[in-house]
């Protein structure tokens, strides 16, 4: 029998370590290019929600993730303006890990099953057969005349009433999600009009503006400064993996409205979409095309409907023109935080 061709990932984040661990599993030959190194913090809100969270037990790492300090997240509440909406139950519980933990667990993971990851190593060579891109966001300096942009940091001090709450303004969103001992997530979500230029340091966008409630939670927060990241050129407008002429998954495939919670439950989905398709041209089964179309087929089966909704709903959440007591009433129904919840996983 022939040996099993070997694949190349270019990204070493949740996506393409997903699929590097999954790949190795199956004992396929695999090398990650990572242009980063780890630990290192990212840019996310670290709260895990949707089928992803499957593909993580599936594959043995649940486990490890609660072993690293993961804590299981049940209840949710949005502010927009004061009063907040009621705490509720989250219709499935979701998981809350640091990324500077969690990256380095799956990096760690999928180097003791024998993949060779190549950290610190970008990709600039051809593009061809075997070569799956997980690199990530692509960035875009304006979308549809905004320029949006993220914020994360971990505070102390803070002491939130849910597991999870939503701040909505006007230009944007900060959640803030309990992690393990005693720390909190804050990550924000912004846009600026395209020729608009702001001064705001960092740390006061994530406070919000006085007098909110957010600024209230965050009053006697300590912020862990080394764990200050940024990311800008954010691009929300949904994808088609039929779009593209090579193997896209996780954000190089499509990002998700962050509200959704739902970006690495997307990675996670889509490495694992791409296995069966791999190992079969790994095996010498199908040709690489045929793989390629099978992996987008699935993707979009899979994440179509759900990116549809998500625009939808941050399109909701944002929008200047609809009167906030009609977002107010909407996210007080039951019905309604049903229905997006499970519209957009
Ligand atoms: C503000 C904000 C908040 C978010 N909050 C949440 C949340 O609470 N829950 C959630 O599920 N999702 C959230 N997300 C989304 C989530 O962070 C992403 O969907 C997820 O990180 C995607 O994983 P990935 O592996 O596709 O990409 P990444 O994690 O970005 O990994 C891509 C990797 O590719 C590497 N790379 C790029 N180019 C090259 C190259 N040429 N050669 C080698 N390496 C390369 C990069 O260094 C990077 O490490 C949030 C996103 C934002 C912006």
């Amino acid at each position: 029998m022939a040996a099993p061709k070997p694949i190349q990932i270019i990204g070493g984040g949740l996506a393409g370590l997903t699929l590097g661990i999954a790949l190795r599993k199956r004992e396929i030959p695999v090398t990650i290019f990572e242009a980063g190194n780890y630990p290192r913090h990212r840019v996310c809100g670290e709260f895990v929600s949707g089928h992803g969270l499957e593909i993580i037990n599936a594959l043995g790492l649940k486990d490890k993730f609660l072993d690293a300090g993961a804590i299981e997240a049940r209840s949710s509440t949005f502010f927009s303006g004061k009063p907040g909406l009621p705490v509720r139950q989250l219709p499935s519980p979701a998981l809350c890990l640091s990324r500077f933990v969690m990256d380095k667990l799956l990096a760690d993971e999928f180097q003791n099953l024998g993949g060779e990851l190549r950290a610190g190593a970008r990709w600039q060579d051809e593009l061809g057969e075997g070569i799956v891109h997980a690199s990530g966001r692509k960035s875009q300096p304006v979308a549809n005349g905004w320029r949006w942009f993220g914020l994360k940091a971990h505070a102390r001090n803070v002491f939130p009433v849910a597991d999870l709450e939503m701040h909505v303004f006007k230009n944007g969103y900060v959640g803030i999600c309990k992690l393990a001992a005693g720390e909190v997530n804050v990550c924000g979500l912004f846009r600026r009009n395209g020729s608009e230029s702001s001064q705001s340091h960092g740390f006061d966008l994530l406070r919000g503006n006085p007098g909110t409630i957010l600024h209230e939670r965050l009053a006697h927060a300590e912020f862990d400064e080394k764990s200050f990241c940024s990311v800008a050129g954010l691009s929300l407008k949904p994808h088609r993996a039929s779009e593209k002429s090579e193997v896209c998954i996780g954000d190089a495939l499509t990002m998700i409205p962050p509200v959704t919670g739902n970006g690495m439950s997307l990675a996670f989905e889509s490495a694992q979409l791409a296995v069966e398709p791999l190992a079969a041209f790994s095996r010498g089964e199908i040709a690489w095309n045929d793989a390629r179309e099978k992996i987008a087929r699935a993707c979009d089966e899979q994440f179509s409907r759900r990116l549809r909704w998500a625009s939808r709903l941050q399109q909701f959440l944002l929008s200047s023109s609809l009167p906030n007591p009609i977002k107010i009433f909407a996210a007080r129904s039951d019905w309604f935080w049903q229905f997006a919840f499970e519209r957009t996983r």
